[in-house]
Order: structure tokens, then sequence, then C-alpha cells
């Protein structure tokens, strides 16, 4: 088994980014994208890394986000693209041939356990795609116009989804020569597979594995990151 990752961080949010895109932003003096980057150079069963970030900041990743940290798994340093799918896409064309596991992770999830990584490769090897994903809490509705609420979700069949997502690499790559080719587009990896007709297996995801997207949400990864939770 080969597992490459490839990890999305080609977005250029700069809500609360002090002018730079928010993977760039340090908690306890990191960047958000080498915690990152750290928890899957931790997995014993990853054996390579490909980052794709924003165009024009390979450079600038190279000094600020990997060199100071001596990261040994991270081969490949591409550009992104215009969506997420894009700058995914440009990783996939960088997978090593005796690949066989590909699992896709946001740049900006930096709190992902290593356990967690463990566990999406090892389902992947039985199941082919696989997600992480945790149940809704609050009650979901569906709303329509001027805000009228049309229906109640079944609550007890949602999940939220997380990342990393596991593939075997022929499937995720089936799946993407279908955007590259048909424009497919969906809200995640999986959902591209799933276009396909193939399965997607759930496995439980992690409360902390929070999407950096809020500045509260930086508050948090700082209490979770600096060890004071
Ligand atoms: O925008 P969103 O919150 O969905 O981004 C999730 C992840 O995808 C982030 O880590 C972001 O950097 C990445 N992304 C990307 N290329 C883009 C847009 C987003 O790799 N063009």
């Amino acid at each position: 088994m080969r597992v490459e990752v490839i990890i999305a961080a080609g977005g250029i949010g700069r809500r609360f980014g002090k002018g730079q895109p928010k993977q760039f932003c340090l908690v306890e003096g990191k960047p958000i994208l080498s915690w990152s980057i750290g928890r899957f150079e931790e997995c014993v069963l990853v054996d390579r890394i490909i980052l794709a970030v924003p165009g024009g900041m390979a450079k600038y990743t190279r000094q600020h986000v990997l060199s100071p940290f001596g990261y040994k798994k991270v081969k490949t340093v591409v550009e992104g693209g215009k969506e997420r799918r894009d700058s995914v896409l440009q990783g996939l064309n960088m997978l090593e041939t005796d690949t066989d596991t590909v699992l896709v992770h946001d740049g900006v999830r930096p709190i992902v356990s290593e356990e967690l990584i463990r566990k999406v490769i090892q389902a992947t090897q039985r199941w082919e795609a696989v997600v992480p994903g945790l149940p809704v809490r609050e009650t979901m509705k569906e709303v329509g116009r001027d805000n009228l609420v049309s229906r109640t979700l079944d609550r007890k069949r949602i999940y939220l989804i997380q990342t990393p997502q596991g593939f075997k690499k022929d499937l995720i790559c089936r799946a993407y020569a279908q955007v590259r080719k048909r424009g497919w587009q969906a809200n995640d990896d999986a959902g591209l597979v799933e276009k396909l007709g193939a399965k997607v297996k759930m496995i439980p995801g992690e409360e902390t594995n929070i999407k950096i997207t809020s500045p509260q949400d930086l508050v948090v990864s700082e209490l979770f990151l600096g060890d004071r939770i």
C-alpha cells in the first residue's frame, strides 16, 4: 500500500488573514497549514504529501510553511486553481504511478488527529471511498423563499462531513476526469465519486477537526493547538 495526501490550500480567503490567505495565519506561532501538514507527517501510513497553494505562493510556502519545520514527506508544491476542485486536480496530476490510496484534506483543518488519518486510510482499503462524518445535534429544516420552512429533515440520517477523505487512486482519478471533461461539480471530493455511482463509506469524524472559516474558529484552534483544553 502506498499512500499520498493532497492538501488543498489554494484558497485566497483573506477575511481575517491580515492581508494573507487564512491557511498562512499563525496559530501559536506556526502557520495553520504547517499544523495540518504536521499531522500527516506524523502518520507512518502516509508516504508522500502534495500541497496545492495559491498561484504565486509556492516560494512563500517553502520559506514560511515548510523550511522552518523540516517536513520530509512534502515532495511537491503545486499552484492551485480558481476553485477547490481545480486545486485538487493539480495535485492529482502529481501522483506517483505506484500510489494506490489518495487522501484529500483541507489545509484549514489543522486539528485533525493522526488516529483519524489512520482510520481513514485503513477503511479506504476496504471501502474504496471513505469520509469522516459527525451526526448533527440541532434540528435541521429546509427553508424556502421568504424564509418559510418547507420541511423538517430526519436528523438521524444527516451527517456533517469532514476531511481527510480517502479514495482508491483509480476511483478519484476517474471522478476528476469528469471534472476535466464535463465540468462536474460537487461540494466535496466524495460527491464526485458518488456521481460515478460508487459507494462512499462514512466513518466517525472528530468534533475537534474543525474547518477554520471564521475568527471564532481561530480562537478555538488556539485553545486546542496550544494544549489549553
Ligand atoms: O473555501 P473552502 O473553505 O471550501 O476551502 C477549503 C479548503 O480548500 C481550504 O484549505 C482552501 O485553501 C482550499 N481551496 C483550494 N483552492 C481553491 C479554493 C479553496 O485549495 N481555489
